[in-house]
């Protein structure tokens, strides 16, 4: 079963489904990673660990690493630069319309041709305009080209960690408790130095209180599956079957 995850950042593919995608590269699915950007624009660490200059390089490394760590076996990234946080961290989206991303990522999926696509969810998590719109051009882009299945990271639950970020319109179809695969997660987080500091800094803004780095890694990654709706077909082709006793119990009802 081929496997793509598609995300705006170097980071987003750790920090939402590291566990998850260890889990199923452990079961013998080919994972890889489909990165948008090389987070040129993002935080370079506290003390900085690149010139702004040369943050593309460390961060497209970084993420090489973390795919390394998770059992992952290819990183690509599409042509797009992340822009830089403005005026008060206002964030921006990596490109000036869905149209231009979905050109690209969809002559990606003809290429490799995935049985099923992971991607952000439909609020961006905590609404980043990037994460937005490599959710929708991904949603196109597999539209277009038929991948079988898509899903989307951090969906909403009762149980969900952490509340303020989860995606509210993408109700849980399953959750996965990532504990076998958490050392992995970690050695994967702990790749992307340049970002620890924001991780600790987001983690702890949300919880209101001081998070620790090993704290910031959630233990349940949860996931909506955007298309097919309705039954699966009976074919045990998609993740959940193979993700089998990692699965977590899921209250149902009102978030
Ligand atoms: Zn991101």
């Amino acid at each position: 079963m081929k496997i793509l995850c598609v995300t705006a950042h170097p980071d987003d593919e750790s920090v939402f489904a590291g566990g998850t995608l260890a889990l199923l590269a452990r079961r013998g699915a080919e994972v890889g990673i489909l990165c948008c950007t090389r987070g040129e624009g993002g935080e370079a660490g506290e003390p900085p660990l690149a010139a702004r200059e040369e943050l593309g390089a460390v961060r497209s490394d970084e993420l090489r690493c973390a795919a390394h760590a998770l059992g992952c076996g290819s990183v690509d990234f599409l042509p797009f630069r992340d822009p830089d946080i403005g005026p008060d961290n206002t964030l921006y989206a990596f490109a000036g319309s869905t149209g231009d991303v979905v050109a690209r990522m969809e002559a990606c999926f003809t290429v490799m041709k995935p049985d099923t696509v992971i991607t952000h969810g439909s609020s961006g998590e905590y609404g980043h305009p990037g994460h937005l719109l490599a959710h929708q051009a991904c949603l196109e882009s597999a539209r277009r080209t038929g991948v079988p299945f898509l899903y989307s990271f951090h969906a909403d639950h009762p149980d969900h960690p952490r509340k303020r970020s989860a995606n509210r319109n993408d109700p849980a179809d399953f959750v996965v408790d990532i504990g076998p695969a958490f050392e992995q997660k970690l050695a994967a987080m702990s790749c992307h130095r340049t970002q620890s500091a924001l991780f600790v800094r987001r983690a702890s803004a949300e919880a209101g209180h001081p998070v620790p780095l090993r704290d910031v890694i959630l233990r349940l990654e949860s996931f909506h599956r955007v298309f097919p709706r309705g039954h699966l077909p009976p074919d045990g082709r998609d993740i959940v079957s193979l993700l089998g006793e990692f699965l977590a119990p899921l209250r149902r009802g009102e978030p």
